[in-house]
């Protein structure tokens, strides 16, 4: 929220709001322009008495600009950002630890997914994933997953994943095309569930995911623009579903070299600036090529990002889908311990990030001797 202050304010009239405001608890940064001096206000905006701080004297408007994604968006305030963490069955995604999830684009038969799951495991990372169903640009690509003929397929292709899942103890997180499904799989014992690419914007797949227990990672829409991407996202929170995990996998560009541009801008905007829930940056989709998943998923984690999402097959020069883009275990193994590296690195000099929100106030007191001492105006 922002206090626009009118012309005629006195300098007496916008101390009192600013006393007001953090009387009553609030953050407050100051904007003293040549005309007006706008408040911004920090904190809790829904319990702010608006009506109040409206009529006190020198006040113009009061105007809001909190966020239209208000459940996925950061709480607390821009001094104290609130950061949540998702449960995935046992693991805690978002808290202190860093999250690796790994595993083949699909599951292909019961030995590729337990071997795929003793790689996964063997390499440090924390769940496995592996699509049952997948979606297919063309019709003609011969492989829709094993799930992919009817119910019953879907649920012997969701019996794999959880079964090798369980032979390693590691939670599974698998895909969701259609929301008929949704019981199958909750009964499946899959732990969490991830909308693809495709169904980012999916508006009758996203209403049904409200009402799930298992935590939904959703992946942005590669022509999604931040704001877009978290109304989308605020859709499967908007009647109290917390446990919602962000995902950047790249959106188009025009570039031609990588299957897609990862923006790390924003997963930087979305843990630092725009929201409280976890990031996972999945380079496997955002670049597509094997030889640049490692740089890009560690840049991910520098950005922002507190859960790798990686592609990765026993041998993926004969994976069924996305082998081209898919690790050797060897380089799987070398990700984990990359990615644990990079993440200690990134805690460490997290100390050293100082928000404006946190130098504001000073440097605004010093605005009037800086001009007098630089510009020599009085
Ligand atoms: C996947 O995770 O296998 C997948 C198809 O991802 P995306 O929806 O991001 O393309
Ligand atoms: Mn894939």
């Amino acid at each position: 929220m922002i206090v626009k202050m009118s012309a005629h304010a006195t300098a007496t009239e916008v101390d009192a709001i600013e006393a007001k405001l953090r009387d009553l608890g609030y953050g407050v940064g100051k904007m003293i322009g040549s005309q007006v001096t706008l408040l911004g206000v920090y904190g809790d905006i829904f319990k702010l008495p608006q009506d109040d701080i409206a009529q006190m004297p020198g006040v113009e408007r009061l105007i809001p600009i909190s966020r239209a994604y208000k459940r996925a968006a950061q709480k607390g305030d821009a001094l104290n950002p609130i950061h949540s963490p998702v449960s995935i069955g046992p693991v805690t995604v978002g808290g202190d630890e860093l999250t690796v999830i790994a595993g083949p684009c699909s599951v292909e038969s019961e030995s590729q997914i337990m071997e795929s799951a003793r790689m996964v495991k063997e390499a440090g990372a924390k769940c496995l994933r592996g699509g049952v169903v997948k979606y297919r640009s063309s019709p003609y690509s011969g492989w829709e997953g094993l799930g992919s003929d009817d119910q019953d397929s879907l649920r012997r292709g969701l019996e794999l994943i959880v079964k090798a899942g369980n032979a390693f103890e590691m939670p599974t997180v698998v895909e969701i095309l259609d929301p008929t499904d949704v019981p199958v799989y909750e009964d499946s014992g899959v732990a969490c569930l991830q909308v693809g690419e495709p169904n980012s914007k999916n508006q009758a797949l996203l209403n049904r995911l409200r009402d799930t227990p298992l935590p939904v990672i959703h992946k942005r829409g590669n022509s999604l623009d931040t704001e877009a991407y978290l109304l989308w996202v605020e859709r499967v929170m908007a009647l109290g579903k917390e446990n919602v995990i962000l995902c950047e996998r790249g959106i188009a560009s025009c570039n031609k070299y990588t299957r897609n541009t990862l923006d790390l801008g924003s997963v930087a905007a979305f843990h630092y600036q725009l929201s409280g829930l976890p990031v996972a940056v999945d380079a496997s989709h955002g670049t597509g090529v094997r030889d640049l998943v490692f740089p890009l998923s560690l840049a991910g984690i520098v950005s922002g990002a507190s859960v790798v999402l990686v592609e990765a097959h026993p041998n993926p020069l004969i994976a069924k889908s996305d082998g081209f883009q898919g690790l050797f275990p060897e380089q799987l193994r070398g990700l984990v311990r990359a990615a644990e590296e990079v993440w200690r690195t990134r805690r460490t000099n997290e100390r050293e990030y100082v928000t404006t929100a946190a130098l504001e106030r000073d440097y605004e007191g010093r605005m009037q001797d800086d001009r007098k001492r630089f510009f020599g105006e009085s």
